[in-house]
């Protein structure tokens, strides 16, 4: 996978004073994939060590007043013309920077203010449609012993558990909210483990319950509070599902996004509510563009077959009618399951990275759907979900 980083963040003494913003968290995944580095200022021929500058209005100002917008709009255009050369996926930035920044930059008053806005550079690279990250984002997704990685697991998916290295198990029973008499489903079990894959900490629940049991959306999403208060801030929702005809097909597939069918809602019932700070929660990105953008790059580097769609959650449980199906390809969606679709609104509200991996074990609407036919199906690729996962892992 090839990833750009603004220069800095890797120790080049690139910035205004002379100096770096060396980032361990970025230095870690530089290591780890193909690192192309960037410096738009210094390719844009300005100095080191160079007046500080701030963006005011549509111009970039120096503390000594000189206007540099031009050698800055230089600058970027040949280090984003580089970058979209290089073949990146992904683009780590230097948060607040008049040219890296992201989201916020500072005010133009060098009074340490921050506004809403953009880098110069990132400005550029918005056009280009790749995933842009800060080091914040870097850093938050990163596990440690503190904050483990969650994975949740669906039908067919449960083998997963077996690579886990357990430092500790627990009984679903044990989990505040999850309903005492619940009973798992196909090969789904109700102990999760908590310790490393290939030592990357990790909470693992090799199986769930649904809405279709007739368990509340507040019990469905007992595990995902379960794992936010264990400190987890990635959380890895993995569900058989349905390809959608013309959308996508059978196999393995990240979710970018979803739509809500279920009639159902974690957030408007009182145990799903506690905790949360506002259940008018945002839904932009519910699945993370860094962790989807991972995924996808690991996959690739890998040769593993993976499409990406949109997911649709219904209540189920008898599978779509062929008028459904039609409806839902005319809605954009790839994949049809009946689970997650909570669970990832809990996971938002609570403030987790999610990612969605599925298994489109059966074509949407086919007649011969099974648990036995998902489960056989999940058995053909159980190989390479491994290895997207244990892929993941090692690039967080
Ligand atoms: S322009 Fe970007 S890479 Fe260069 S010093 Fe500033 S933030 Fe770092």
């Amino acid at each position: 996978m090839r990833v750009a980083f603004s220069a800095c963040l890797l120790g080049d003494p690139v910035r205004y004073d002379g100096g770096a913003k060396p980032t361990p968290e970025v230095l870690e995944l530089a290591r780890r994939v193909e690192a192309v580095r960037f410096c738009p200022e210094c390719a844009a021929g300005l100095p080191v060590p160079r007046p500080p500058a701030e963006r005011v209005g549509g111009r970039v100002v120096c503390s000594d007043g000189i206007d540099v917008t031009e050698a800055f709009a230089r600058g970027a255009q040949a280090s984003a013309d580089r970058i979209v050369r290089s073949g990146v996926s992904l683009v780590v930035l230097k948060a607040k920077s008049p040219s890296c920044g992201l989201n916020v930059i500072y005010d133009g008053t060098y009074s340490g203010k921050l506004v809403s806005g953009r880098g110069v550079l990132a400005e550029r690279l918005e056009k280009e449609g790749i995933c842009m990250v800060c080091e914040d984002t870097v850093k938050a997704c990163k596990p440690s012993v503190e904050h483990p990685v969650a994975i949740v697991l669906g039908t067919g998916l449960g083998h997963l558990k077996n690579l886990v290295h357990p430092v500790r198990r627990m009984d679903y029973q044990d989990i505040e909210g999850f309903p005492l008499d619940a009973r798992p489903i196909a090969d789904h079990s109700f102990e999760a483990t908590v310790g490393t894959i290939d030592e990357v900490p990790v909470v693992v629940y090799p199986g769930r319950i649904h809405l279709y049991q007739g368990y509340s959306a507040a019990e469905i999403t007992s595990l995902v509070r379960h794992a936010q208060h264990l400190g987890c801030r990635d959380i890895v929702f993995a569900c058989a599902t349905g390809a959608v005809a013309g959308q996508a097909h059978t196999g393995l597939g990240i979710l970018t996004d979803q739509i809500n069918l279920t009639g159902m809602n974690p957030l408007t019932e009182g145990e799903g509510k506690r905790g949360i700070e506002t259940p008018f929660v945002h839904m932009n990105d519910a699945y993370s563009p860094y962790l989807r953008t991972i995924a996808r790059g690991v996959a690739d580097d890998l040769g593993i077959a993976v499409e990406e769609g949109v997911y649709a959650g219904t209540l189920g449980p008898c599978f779509e009618t062929p008028a459904e199906v039609a409806a839902l390809r005319m809605l954009g969606v790839s994949y049809v399951g009946m689970s997650t679709v909570c669970e990832v609104i809990m996971a938002k509200a609570l403030g987790m990275h999610v990612l969605g991996l599925t298994l489109a074990a059966n074509e949407a609407g086919a007649t011969a759907t099974s648990h036995e036919s998902v489960l056989a199906a999940a058995g053909q690729h159980a190989e390479d979900f491994e290895r997207l996962v244990r892929g993941v892992l090692r690039l967080l």
